[in-house]
Order: C-alpha cells, then structure tokens, then sequence
C-alpha cells in the first residue's frame, strides 16, 4: 500500500517543501535541487557579554549562508529569545528566493543572537555586537557576505557592526546595509520596506479596481515594517483600522489617526493604550472585520488553528513567513490573495542594495532616486509573478518560488557547478 508522506513539520521542512514544489514546477535536475536544498554554510557561535553588573552571559549567535550563486550573502540579523539555528536556516533560503525574485545580485544568508534586547542596556547591546561581528568576521565582508537589520536590530546596531568590522579592517561602510544615513546609509532605506508592502496593495488595488477609501487595513506589528505601512496607507487614504505591538493593539472602525498615534508614540504612550480607539489583542487583530491584513511581526502566525478566522481577502506578508503552508492552502481555497513574503517584504533588501552600491560607489542618491528605483524594481517583479500566476492558474507564492527557483538554478548551471 502506497502511504502519503507525512506533512512538513519544522519551519525549515516547510521552507523546503515550498523549494520543492516549485523545483516540481520546473520539473528541476536532482543534482541543482541538492544543492538547493541544503544551506552553502552554517556557523554557530558562542557570544560572551559582560553585562552592566559585572557578570558574564554567553548568547548563542548563529550566520547562515543559503545560497551565494547569485552573488555575496545578503540577509538580516535577529535579536529574539526565540532566534535559533532552526529559524536562522530558514530565514536564509527566503533571501535567496527573495533577492533572486526581485532580480538582485545576492544570495541568502540571515544571523541571529539569542538574546532578549529589550531587557539589555545599550551598553551591553554595543559590546554583544561587537562581540558577534568579530566572531562571524571571516566569514562577511563587502563581496561576500553583508548583513542587515532585522527584528530586535536596528541603524545603531549596524552602525556598531560597521565599526567593530572597520576596527580589523579599516573603514568599510559596505559591510552592512540599514546603517545611519549619517554613517553611508541610504535615505529611504527605513521605510523602504513598507512602501514597498503599500506599493504591491496599490497594483492590486487597481487590479482589483478596489477603491482605497473603502479598503480597510489591520496591522499586526508597529515597528519598522507595521509602522510604516500604517504611514503610507494612510497617506494614501487607506483606512488603517487596527495596528498592535507586542502589547497589544487599538482598532477603530472608521479608521485610526496615525499622525495623532505617532505623536503619542513619542510621547512615551504604547500601541495598545492609545486613546484613538479600543483594545485589541494581537489574536483578535487577525479576525477583524477588514479587507486587508498585514502581518508585520513574527512568522507562524496564520497557522490551520486560526485562518478560518481571518475575514480579510487580502494578505500582504510584511513579515517573513507569518502564514504556514497549512494555513496558506485554507486561505488559497477560500479565494483569499496572499502577497508572498519573497515579494511583499523585498523593498528592504532592494534598498539595501542601493545602499551597497552607493557605499562602493562613494556616491549619494538622493531620495527621489532611491522612490524611482525602488519602484521600478518592485513592479517588475509583480508583473512577472501575476502574468506568471494568470498564464499557469496558480497563487502567487507558488508563482513567486518559480521564477526565484528557475533564477538561481540557472546561476548554478552558469558557474558549472554541475
Ligand atoms: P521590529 O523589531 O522593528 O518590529 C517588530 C514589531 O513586532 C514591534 O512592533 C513588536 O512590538 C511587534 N511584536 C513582537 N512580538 C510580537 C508578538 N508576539 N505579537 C505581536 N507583535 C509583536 O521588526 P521589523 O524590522 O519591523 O520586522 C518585522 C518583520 O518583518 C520580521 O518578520 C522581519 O523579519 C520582517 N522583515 C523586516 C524587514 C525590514 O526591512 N525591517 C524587511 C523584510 C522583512
């Protein structure tokens, strides 16, 4: 009796089998889908930080590089309790697909710290990242391998990264993107990524000859990705009906004021107490009434348990792999269009590209540049994964990891690996 192999089940496994699938698709060599499959290089490291009260904590750190065959490793660091080789790995493959989706000279590589960043002083967030860049030095560097910001990182961070870096190697503002503007980063870099989430809403908008004003968006997360989809949507006259954080969040069904929430943000006020609305918990914020939903925290947060909940009927993934696989095929059958991650989030990275170019170029773009260039970039590639979606009838996801897939395959070929 021929049994059904049993369905992915770590967060990596499920990576895989997207991999597969479109490796299917392309009914792929078995020799390229072996390199594919694997991650080129996996570092775990021991990160030794004297905390402010004279002891000593030893985090584990980790660098994963996917794959390099479309150019040097490009991918974040995370801050999280929660990060580990696991996560890591994962998130690696996704900017392989990612960069190669959206036509960049990169591969995919992604870091992590096990570490609470909340609960840590600057000072010990200085020397945890000095004390990471100096322990995956040997493995980064400007043609091979540039990190970035991530959850729990920020511009500070890169900006210690560069300089510890710089400090065995002299001034290399190339080695990380997402750094100070003051220190060699792009403007637009920050907010690239939720423009770029806006900007796909809008072409499917029009698509769909959805009419903003009636087009209600909820957002899970308010940090640099949430926060500044909330801004533009807004901006554009999209209603932005809910937002949260880790605390929780407000919703208002006629819309929340961002401005006003902004300015009690810095006033020291959190999401969740913001008095423009009501409560919300971050569960709650998944079933809202709403024509969109932007998960922009944490992955794995559409899963089978609650995506018959989720009323929205589009998804734009502002996170990395907020809906799993399970989840993704409930949504699919229910009709509901899901933005993939490798699409919905790659405005970092292509910004981030910019940011590398300009820093080898010695050479400044101003911001209008960096918008026009953005966009342009952004709007091929959703082009070439709706026309690719329309012509074989199949979701956008499935879509997105055939063209990446086919791309970075035929890198493979060309270098003769093979
Ligand atoms: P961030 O650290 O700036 O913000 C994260 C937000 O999520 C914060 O508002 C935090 O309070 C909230 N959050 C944390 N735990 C939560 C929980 N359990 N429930 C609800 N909210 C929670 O991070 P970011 O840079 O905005 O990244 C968010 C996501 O987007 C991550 O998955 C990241 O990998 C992805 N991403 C970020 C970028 C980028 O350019 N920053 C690019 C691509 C993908």
């Amino acid at each position: 009796m021929v049994t059904a192999a049993p369905p992915p089940r770590s967060p990596f496994e499920r990576a895989v089998a997207l991999f597969e699938q479109a490796a299917d698709d392309l009914r792929l060599e078995e020799e390229v889908r072996m390199l594919l499959r694997k991650p080129y290089r996996e570092l775990h490291i021991e990160v030794p930080v004297r905390m402010d009260d004279g002891s000593l904590r030893v985090f584990a750190g980790y660098r994963v590089q996917h794959s390099g065959a479309r150019g040097p490793y490009k991918g974040g660091v995370r801050y999280h309790p929660a990060a580990d080789l696991e996560e890591v790995r994962t998130l690696a493959a996704l900017m392989t697909w990612k960069c190669a989706l959206v036509d960049l000279p990169f591969g995919g590589a992604k870091g992590g710290v096990r570490c609470d960043p909340t609960s840590m002083s600057v000072n010990e967030l200085n020397r945890l990242t000095r004390r990471y860049t100096q322990n995956i030095g040997h493995i980064i560097g400007i043609n091979r391998d540039i990190p970035a910001p991530d959850l729990g990182t920020n511009a500070q961070t890169m900006a210690w990264m560069m300089d510890a870096y710089g400090q065995l190697n002299g001034f290399t503002p190339g080695i990380v993107t997402g750094k100070p503007v003051e220190l060699g980063g792009s403007l637009g870099r920050e907010s690239a990524t939720g423009r770029g989430a806006l900007f796909f809403l809008q072409e499917l908008c029009r698509e769909l000859k959805r009419d903003p004003k009636r087009t209600t968006i909820a957002i899970q997360g308010y940090g640099n990705v949430g926060s500044w989809v909330a801004r533009f949507a807004s901006l554009a006259g999209f209603p932005v009906v809910a937002v949260s954080d880790v605390a929780g969040g407000v919703y208002r069904e006629r819309g929340l004021d961002i401005e006003a929430l902004d300015r009690h943000r810095q006033a020291g006020g959190g999401v969740a107490d913001f008095p423009g609305g009501d409560r919300v918990t971050n569960e709650a914020l998944l079933a809202l009434p709403c024509a969109v939903l932007v998960p922009a925290a944490l992955g794995d947060v559409i899963t089978e348990a609650n995506c018959h909940a989720v009323r929205a009927q589009i998804v734009i993934e502002g996170a990395n792999h907020p809906v799993t696989v399970e989840a993704d095929a409930a949504l699919a059958s229910r009709n509901v269009i899901v933005v993939p991650d490798i699409l919905a989030n790659a405005g970092g990275v292509t910004v981030s590209y910019f940011e590398w170019t300009q820093n080898i170029q010695q050479f400044r773009w101003d911001e209008e540049r960096v918008v026009r260039e953005l966009e342009r970039i952004l709007s091929g590639a959703y082009r070439s994964v709706r026309d690719l979606a329309r012509e074989r009838g199949l979701t956008m996801r499935r879509a997105a990891y055939v063209i990446a897939v086919e791309r970075v395959a035929q890198a493979i070929r060309l270098r003769g690996f093979v």
